[in-house]
């Protein structure tokens, strides 16, 4: 028998964590066909709703069920580290709690998975139900991602994702502090077969993710993944110093043609502005990586656990 490991990171989802469960069951029936034995690892990322609680009960009733708490809530990659961690199974997927990574899915992934194939990922072809706004920038963060990183990151790629117990140990060999799992997925590489499905709405609860959260996993995800922005900061830097020179031989002609009457005030201070606010732009830029390198040399654990069943 070979066993599947199901990693399900939740955060404040107490309403959901039984509809998961229910829903998950409904394959039971095919696991079985396939002779795979289950492991269900619920990652409690320190909810404050009583996550926990509903977890520990619905292991009364199945041993397969696995949790890990953590003491504090240390975000969803933490928590799908953990859950890779801990996991013990030949095969390893990694599933959201509120069902928008749907179970139905799994007899299909899992027949890939027989064929041969190393990792089963899944993408949205669709994102209705999300607002436009956040659509948009999804898109062009995709986008550039493609283009400034080593990584294959697909348009709409979910953590929803079956691998083989070789690419977890290759993920897992990936300790680093600052986490872009989608990044990480496409980095260590292995035969990957994509399935794609229309977005579903999340059953109960709402979204961790503001706009501001999602902003701030995009520079991870650019800063991780790529160091094109401190080539383009020393790109810019080089068309400055250009435009300068050019710039001194024009003044100094003149100066020797026409003399030197006093103007040009307003110039001088625009270009003041342009050029200090430029070289701020690549500071910060710098300061982004060097904040994480900062992180990384620290050492810190990624999570602590606090309770573990
Ligand atoms: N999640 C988590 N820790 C967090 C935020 C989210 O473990 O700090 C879990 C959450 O419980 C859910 C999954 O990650 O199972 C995806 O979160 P969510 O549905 O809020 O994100 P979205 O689907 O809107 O991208
Ligand atoms: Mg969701």
């Amino acid at each position: 028998m070979s066993l599947l490991s199901v990693i399900v990171p939740c955060y404040n989802e107490r309403e959901n964590v039984s509809y998961f469960y229910e829903e998950f069951r409904k394959n039971d029936a095919f696991f079985e066909e396939k002779k795979l034995d289950i492991e269900i690892l619920y990652i409690d990322d320190g909810s404050r709703d009583g996550t926990a609680g509903e977890v520990k009960k619905l292991r009364e009733k199945d041993e397969r069920i696995r949790l890990i708490s953590f003491s504090r809530n240390f975000g969803k990659e933490a928590a799908m580290y953990a859950g890779l961690q801990k996991s013990k199974g030949d095969y390893v997927v990694i599933m959201d709690v509120d069902l928008q990574d749907p179970p139905a899915l799994l007899p299909e992934m899992y027949s890939y998975m027989e064929e041969g194939y190393d990792s089963v990922a899944t993408r949205r072809v669709s994102r209705k139900g999300e607002p436009p706004i956040r659509s948009l920038f999804a898109r062009l963060f995709y986008r550039l991602m493609d283009k400034i990183s080593q990584a294959e990151i697909m348009d709409g790629a979910r953590d929803y994702r079956m691998m083989t117990r070789q690419m977890v140990d290759a993920i897992l060999a990936m300790s680093e502090y600052n986490r872009f799992t989608k990044g990480i997925f496409g980095w260590v590489g292995f035969e990957t077969k994509w399935i794609a499905y229309e977005n579903i709405e999340r059953v109960k609860g709402e979204t961790k993710w503001s706009f501001w959260k999602l902003f701030k996993y995009s520079i991870e995800g650019i800063t991780a993944f790529s160091t094109a922005p401190l080539t383009i900061a020393s790109f810019i830097g080089v068309f400055f110093c250009i435009v300068a020179f050019l710039a001194i031989v024009f003044v100094v002609v003149r100066k020797l043609l026409f003399g030197d009457p006093v103007s040009g005030w307003a110039s001088t201070v625009c270009i003041i502005l342009m050029v200090s606010g430029v070289q701020l732009f690549c500071v910060g830029i710098v300061g982004q990586y060097l904040a994480k390198t900062y992180m990384e040399a620290k050492k810190r654990p990624i999570y602590l656990v606090k309770e573990e069943l």
